[in-house]
């Protein structure tokens, strides 16, 4: 898998930096339904990520303790972390 991995999601795109990710397991924990660790222990994206809501989105990349997560919205701007 490529390092750096990124997704539109509703309306924002998330992106994972996989090389930072520890495998703490916040995100996951926060929204089961939008990550998973994978075979590495890497936060990497669910199969199926439809319907996660804007809120959910954005809480889950901002509990990430060494900015793996990033969240930007349709103009750019970033709004996680
Ligand atoms: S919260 Fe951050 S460090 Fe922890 S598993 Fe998710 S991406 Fe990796």
């Amino acid at each position: 898998m490529s390092n750096i991995v990124e997704r539109k999601i509703s309306d924002l795109i998330v992106k994972i930096e996989r090389p930072n990710c520890i495998g703490s397991k916040n995100c996951i924990n926060a929204a089961p339904d939008l990550f998973e660790l994978d075979d590495e222990q890497i936060c990497s994206f669910n199969e199926n990520t439809e319907g996660i809501s804007r809120e959910i989105i954005v809480e889950a990349c901002s509990v990430c303790p060494v900015s793996a997560l990033y969240v930007f919205d349709e103009s750019g701007k970033q709004v996680v972390p």
